[in-house]
């Protein structure tokens, strides 16, 4: 070790994506002296690969009935896919896959609907509170988020989704394909249907965005320290040691926010999650206007193209393998082809490929919650496909439990400990 630094009253954040930045803007907001770790800083890991959706429009969890059917043939399909699940992993993934099923029941369901509704509630007030008006509007734009069908059947087919959307108080229109037009001239004819969530806010650069977030905590006196936490070992007096990159530090309070890497944590720590990395893949064609307005689903291919300041943007799949598994090169070229499809004048373009791991619960809901085991620990990981979204209400509660505070959301539904095999909330 090179140094030892005593940070009594302090609180370390482990990890510098959407949801770390978050978590330590508020938490030294609240008074809190905090020193934040990521090798990469902030707003990289899963957070960079986004298509910068806040997509509060959903709030029925994956476990849903055709939520269960897909990953039940997911797990049958030895051909590629958008939702894959690694065969070699099938024997250890199955606790998971079991609760996953389990939760899909009426009453769990309806309980993760509740819980997963006021997470999405919250999540844009939350993250207002933190970012100034200047910095908001520099980094958000209102511009909605559509999604298209090919086919009325298959816009039919998603009639009860926008049942239940509509039944609890989701902003949308159904449009027709002149609407769509009106709305997206570049998109390719042959789209007949599509539904729009208007109020859906959008950022064009995540990084710069969580940059952002970071800065707020950074100002009022945070640090940021670009290095892998090794480990966090909890100390006789109740504070921790946490050993990053030859160094270390004493903390009062340490929150584990290193996004799918954070179950290791957790199970070293005493608190061992049912938790899966979800890989998901992207393809960027460099400083690309195809002339989009908004992020756009497309539901046949079950991929969102989002226009970025990095250029046209093309994202997919959830694959359910070992942290470690390399990726697998063929979504992205399936991207790509669909892109060119869509948009020949691409062709040509530099392309950047990305993949990046979502950490992803059973019950499609994050983990939220004070370690029962470590008094101190705080845990903020598991937002699957959520995580850029409810960012700012995740940190807002884990400053409010971090200071003992009633948190604006209740976290029972978010215990870090809800899972055996079924949950026990
Ligand atoms: C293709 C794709 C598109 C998506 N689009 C959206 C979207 O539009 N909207 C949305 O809401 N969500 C979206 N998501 C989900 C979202 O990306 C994640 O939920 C979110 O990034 C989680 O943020 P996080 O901060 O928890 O994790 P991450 O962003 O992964 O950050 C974790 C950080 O922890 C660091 N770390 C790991 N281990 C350590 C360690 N030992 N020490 C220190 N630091 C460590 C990593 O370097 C990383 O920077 C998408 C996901 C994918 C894959």
């Amino acid at each position: 070790m090179t140094e030892l630094e005593s940070i009594k009253n302090r609180v370390v954040v482990v990890g510098a994506g959407a949801v770390g930045a978050c978590c330590a803007a508020y938490l030294q907001r609240d008074g809190n002296d905090v020193t934040i770790f990521d090798p990469d800083g902030f707003g990289r890991g899963c957070s960079e690969g986004t298509v910068g959706i806040f997509a509060t429009n959903i709030i029925a969890p994956a476990s849903s009935a055709d939520g269960v059917r897909a990953m039940l043939a997911a797990a049958r399909n030895p051909d590629l896919d958008t939702l894959m699940i690694n065969k070699e992993f099938l024997p250890e993934f199955l606790p998971w896959l079991a609760s996953f099923v389990a939760t899909s029941g009426p009453l769990a369901f309806a309980r993760g609907n509740e819980a997963l509704k006021e997470a999405q509630r919250l999540s844009m007030p939350a993250l207002r509170e933190i970012l100034d008006e200047d910095t908001f509007a520099e980094n958000m734009q209102e511009r909605g988020w559509i999604a298209v069908y090919e086919t009325e059947e298959n816009f039919q087919a998603a009639e009860a989704d926008r049942k239940m959307r509509r039944k609890h108080g989701v902003a949308l229109k159904e449009l027709d394909a002149q609407q769509l037009r009106e709305i997206e001239p570049s998109l390719p004819d042959g789209l007949q249907f599509a539904t729009l969530y208007p109020n859906e806010f959008h950022t064009a650069n995540v990084h710069k965005l969580v940059s952002a977030i970071g800065e707020v905590a950074l100002r009022n006196g945070a640090t940021l320290k670009e290095q892998l936490v090794d480990s966090i070992e909890p100390q006789k007096d109740g504070t921790f040691r946490v050993r990053a990159g030859g160094e270390e530090v004493i903390a009062d309070k340490v929150v584990i926010a290193a996004g799918a890497y954070s179950a290791k944590f957790a199970e070293e720590l005493g608190s061992p999650v049912l938790h899966c990395a979800e890989r998901g893949y992207g393809v960027t064609f460099e400083g690309a206007d195809v002339g989009l307005n908004s992020p756009v689903t497309l539901t046949k291919h079950r991929c969102v193209i989002a226009p970025m300041e990095a250029g046209f943007h093309v994202i997919s799949s959830g694959e359910f393998a070992p942290i470690d598994t390399l990726p697998d090169e063929r979504h992205q070229e399936r991207l790509i082809a669909i892109a060119l499809e869509m948009y020949p004048e691409l062709a040509g373009r530099n392309v950047t490929r990305w993949s990046g791991w979502r950490s992803t619960m059973p019950d499609g809901l994050p983990v939220i919650d004070e370690s029962p085991v470590h008094k101190g620990v705080f845990y903020a990981f598991g937002h699957s496909h959520l995580g850029l979204t409810q960012a700012g209400i995740t940190g807002a509660v884990i400053s409010a439990l971090a200071s003992g505070r009633k948190p604006a959301m209740d976290n029972t539904p978010f215990k870090v400990d809800r899972f055996s095999l079924t949950p026990a909330y």
